[in-house]
């Protein structure tokens, strides 16, 4: 018997991975936060944990667009 492991998408590298290696981010009104507990209610999006060249800007801007600067920004502050 195998058992399911959900996958999601990486916003930066667009990989397919399972939800555990991903860090989820929470889409607001507001703009993009990071939601370590992946609980939070809301749009999210995914972004691998383990990748430092997915937190690049130039990388989540396709994503992120003008947020994308802030969002690397929060994102190494995050894993550093
Ligand atoms: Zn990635």
């Amino acid at each position: 018997m195998s058992k399911h492991v959900p996958e999601r998408m990486c916003v930066a590298c667009r990989r397919r991975r399972p939800k555990g290696e991903l860090l989820r981010l929470l889409l607001t009104t507001a703009g993009v936060e990071i939601d370590p507990t992946g609980k939070k209610p809301g749009r999210g999006a995914y972004v691998c944990k383990d990748s430092p060249e997915c937190w690049e800007e130039k990388k989540l801007r396709r994503f992120a667009k003008g947020q994308a600067k802030a969002l690397s920004e929060a994102l190494r502050a995050f894993f550093a």
